[in-house]
């Protein structure tokens, strides 16, 4: 970007998260070269509120309807609009006010909200991985047929995307997708099965959201990403391969057809692809702790323990049989780690209503977008009446 680019105004959907923080910090630290043009919150109005004194964006919007007029008082004296609701959410996606949406809103609810930037023709930078996971066919072939970008912000996906720089001739033989192995690597089942939140919660490698950090220490994070890397890259599942690497240095991998390997690198900071995302095609310099050789000794890799960490296996097989079984396993997951965040469950808890969810809502090989929705709800209502919510 020389200096001479306009201003690259950004929509942060999930700004009170911890992509959305760094993302502020990223704009905060470029100003010449990033605003933020739309802030949104579920229900954390202070942090939001915060944000919209500090950023000035044009617009704010509470998910929690009962936290608007909090939130619209506390900006009285500003004028940045407030809306508030799930529909505002959609409503605001489809504004003409923004160049590009950073998608960081956890779960299932980000859907609705970044399909709606991709049909009004916005680039997406996509960190909420569970809207390609739920309808990755119906999101990809709606950004091809608007002619927009979905540029990763998974770290993952994010190696992968600049590992194919330069090769868009090339046909890849496989991805390489790392996994740190989370904080119960080479645990096993009588161990697991009386872990406790706080202790899932220590991440080793990563500083995250809750829910994802969950999914990381049951593995189902790298199930998710599979399922993610299908649909950014146009992959048949045996191309896609995981490995454990617990320095979480190497951020995934290409392999191509003359058996050559590209890698990305670097320390663990999600501000890295997070910037990658925003300034895309362009680098842009930062100040970010850089990779020291000297100091790391040595990086190694293992295989998934799939036996132990089912998730995985799971998400393999949603994987591989594909339809609405993606969908239909996130929508348990999100249960399942919901109630296990909440002391409602056990840790081997989780993977028995994701399975037994799987198991019992209906197959459907090609859904529309309304079955996707009708399936996210059947799994939910099914995985909330076997744990008694
Ligand atoms: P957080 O839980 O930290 O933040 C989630 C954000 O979404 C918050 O702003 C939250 O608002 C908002 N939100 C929560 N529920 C809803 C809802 N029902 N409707 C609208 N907004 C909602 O999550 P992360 O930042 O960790 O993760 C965001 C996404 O990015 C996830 O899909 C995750 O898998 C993905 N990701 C995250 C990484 C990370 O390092 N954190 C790495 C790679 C991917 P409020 O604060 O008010 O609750
Ligand atoms: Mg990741």
């Amino acid at each position: 970007m020389t200096n001479d680019q306009p201003i690259k105004r950004i929509a942060i959907f999930g700004s009170t998260g911890s992509i959305g923080t760094q993302a502020l910090d990223v704009i905060e630290a470029n100003p010449d070269k990033f605003s933020a043009e739309i802030l949104t919150a579920q229900s954390n109005d202070e942090l939001l509120v915060q944000q919209a004194l500090k950023f000035n964006p044009n617009i704010v919007v509470i998910g929690d309807e009962k936290k608007y007029q909090k939130v619209k008082e506390a900006l009285s004296s500003t004028d940045v609009k407030v809306f508030s609701g799930v529909k505002a959410l959609e409503e605001v996606a489809a504004m003409d006010c923004y160049d590009l949406m950073l998608a960081g809103i956890v779960g299932y609810a980000g859907l609705r909200p970044t399909l709606k930037a991709i049909t009004s023709g916005k680039p997406v930078a996509l960190a909420n991985k569970e809207t390609l996971v739920v309808a990755g066919d119906i999101i990809m072939r709606k950004a091809v047929e608007y002619r927009v970008p979905v540029i990763p912000v998974d770290s993952e996906h994010s190696a992968i995307f600049q590992c194919l720089v330069g090769e868009t001739r090339n046909r890849i033989e496989k991805v390489i997708l790392t996994a740190s192995g989370g904080p119960f690597i080479g645990k096993k089942p009588n161990y697991l099965v009386n872990v406790k939140r706080e202790h899932a919660l220590q991440h080793p490698n990563w500083s995250m959201g809750a829910k994802i950090t969950i999914d990381s220490a049951t593995l189902m994070n790298k199930g998710l990403e599979m399922i993610e890397a299908k649909w950014l890259f146009n992959l048949k599942p045996e191309q896609i391969q995981v490995v454990i690497h617990p320095q979480s240095i190497i951020h995934s991998m290409v392999q191509f057809e003359d058996g050559s390997i590209k890698a990305q690198m670097g320390l663990p900071d999600m501000k890295l692809p997070i910037q990658y995302a925003l300034a895309f095609p362009k680098r842009i310099p930062n100040n970010f702790p850089r990779y020291d050789f000297k100091k790391v000794s040595s990086l190694s890799f293992e295989e998934p323990d799939v036996k132990t960490f089912r998730n995985l296996q799971l998400a393999q097989d949603a994987l591989q049989k594909g339809g609405n079984l993606p969908c239909v396993m996130n929508a348990a997951n999100e249960i399942a780690v919901f109630a296990f965040l909440r002391n409602r469950i056990n840790f081997l808890d989780m993977t028995n209503v994701i399975e037994k969810t799987m198991e019992k809502v209906p197959f459907i090989e090609q859904p529309t977008l309304e079955e996707y929705f009708e399936s996210d709800g059947e799994a939910r209502n099914f995985a909330a009446d076997i744990i008694k919510l």
